[in-house]
């Protein structure tokens, strides 16, 4: 039974707006096979639970160094703790003597009649918006199984379905799972072929060639473009090329720009991970973007905001 079927995820969002039409919640799931750059939700990446430590709230008690059987924490008496990354396997027994909540463990196992019990809470909302549950993560497709079960158990209850995927995955586990959604959103991270390897460590050829192939099959589809400006998309060039090929589909519904942003700087540093920043592009440039996009007759939005 699809009730059953268990997953890993990082978080579940209700009330959200910006992720598919109407009042949704979002379940966002652990695990993708890109790392971009920008990413702003690092702690996403990984298809593991990992600890997060916020450094600014350790009062250096040393009750987590206590309770680590693996010798993961160190630190002096009173002074901020370091977490020895390469031997915790985030079994969470530091999380729950830490009073400070410095300590957090991120990622948890879950089967789809849990989910599904915490999504069914905002049933009326959804009715009255043709809201529903969305599948982000992370992504969604590297937890194939995960996501269609969800999506099943979903649509049983009358509840539809949306997808926001980068649609780097094999054509015969997408087209499984599209068979099953409602809406599709999807993340275009570049055109340039080698700016796209560079930035989010695989090839746009799959991503663009499944899209084509979705848009055949009459899912409506949003797209999502994260802008960053000295690295995906630098200017009219890049546009240009995006519209171009946008203008070849015909289930298209809308664009979204999503300006780049530092927010998963914080996270990056409490999963002991580097950050690089960016320059976050101004009004002018996204008005210029969003100018050639409308150009082939598309509706596009800045940050999902009409
Ligand atoms: S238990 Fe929390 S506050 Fe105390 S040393 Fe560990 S992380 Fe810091
Ligand atoms: S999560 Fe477990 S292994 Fe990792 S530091 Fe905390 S107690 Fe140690």
């Amino acid at each position: 039974m699809y009730d059953d079927v268990k997953g890993i995820i990082f978080n579940i969002q209700r009330f959200s707006l910006h992720d598919g039409p109407g009042i949704r919640t979002t379940v966002f799931l652990k695990g993708c096979p890109l790392r971009c750059v920008w990413c702003h939700n690092p702690e996403s990446q990984s298809p593991f639970p990992e600890l997060m430590f916020d450094e600014e709230k350790c009062t250096g008690c040393g009750k987590c160094i206590e309770v680590c059987e693996r010798g993961a924490i160190v630190g002096l008496k009173n002074t901020k703790v370091k977490i020895l990354r390469n031997r915790c396997n985030a079994c969470g027994r530091c999380e729950a003597v830490c009073h400070f909540e410095a300590l957090k463990v991120v990622g948890r196992v879950i089967t789809v009649r849990d989910v599904i019990r915490e999504v069914l809470r905002d049933l009326p909302f959804y009715k009255n918006s043709n809201g529903g549950v969305t599948a982000s993560g992370g992504e969604p497709l590297f937890q194939p199984d995960f996501t269609e079960a969800l999506f099943r158990a979903a649509r049983s209850e009358g509840i539809n379905t949306a997808l926001d995927t980068s649609g780097f995955a094999k054509w015969s586990v997408f087209e499984r799972v599209l068979r099953v959604t409602d809406f599709l959103l999807y993340d275009i991270k570049g055109m340039d072929p080698e700016r796209h390897k560079r930035y989010t460590g695989v090839s746009n050829d799959l991503i663009l060639e499944n899209l084509i192939r979705a848009d055949r099959m009459g899912v409506p589809i949003f797209i999502r473009v994260p802008v960053i400006p000295d690295a995906n998309f630098k200017g009219d060039d890049d546009f240009r090329k995006l519209a171009e090929f946008l203008s070849g589909l015909e289930s298209v519904e809308r664009i979204d720009l999503l300006p780049y942003h530092t927010l998963g700087e914080p996270k990056a540093k409490k999963l002991g991970r580097p950050f690089i920043r960016f320059r976050e592009p101004d009004e002018a440039f996204l008005a210029k973007f969003k100018e050639v996009l409308e150009s082939i007759g598309l509706r596009v939005t800045i940050g999902g905001l009409a």
